[in-house]
């Protein structure tokens, strides 16, 4: 299965907007499939802990304080180059850079509350999906 899974939240700032049923259908019509989904809150401890890679950036803390501002939902996608396809469908971090037809273009609202994370290797997408689920959460 290595290689053909990826990790998606659905990000605080996408919840409050109801966006979640935009970005679900958007994610399924670009051939994913949901492998696990779960809908949850993140401490700041352990939204800390996802993005501790970020740790020394200066926006480390207001990345922590606005994934644990409020629930989300993650979930473990499956597809073919999962990773990949995953990160051209939800575009550039920043969505005023989002090419048409992405995730961040249509959903998100600012570099900081960009609407949704995508795991950015495989190896990542195996750590943040043991980080989110396990194994009899998955099917
Ligand atoms: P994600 O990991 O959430 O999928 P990404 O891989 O596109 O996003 P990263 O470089 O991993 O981007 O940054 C993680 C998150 O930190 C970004 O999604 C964004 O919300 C936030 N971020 C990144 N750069 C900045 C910045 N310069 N100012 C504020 N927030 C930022
Ligand atoms: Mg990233």
């Amino acid at each position: 299965m290595s290689g053909n899974i990826t990790l998606t939240m659905i990000k605080p700032d996408a919840v409050r907007n109801n966006h979640i049923g935009g970005i679900l259908k958007m994610i399924n019509e670009a051939g994913f499939r949901i492998v696990a989904m779960k809908y949850t809150k993140l401490s700041s401890e352990k939204a800390g802990e996802f993005y501790a890679v970020h740790k020394e950036r200066p926006f480390y803390g207001e990345l922590v304080e606005f994934m644990s501002s409020g629930p989300i939902v993650a979930a473990i996608l499956e597809k073919k180059n999962a990773v990949e396809d995953f990160r051209t469908l939800i575009g550039a971090t920043n969505p005023a850079n989002a090419a048409d037809g992405t995730i961040r273009k249509m959903y998100a609202t600012s570099l900081g509350e960009n609407a949704v994370h995508g795991s950015d290797s495989d190896e990542n997408a195996n750590l943040e999906s043991d980080f989110h689920f396990s194994k009899v959460e998955r099917f």
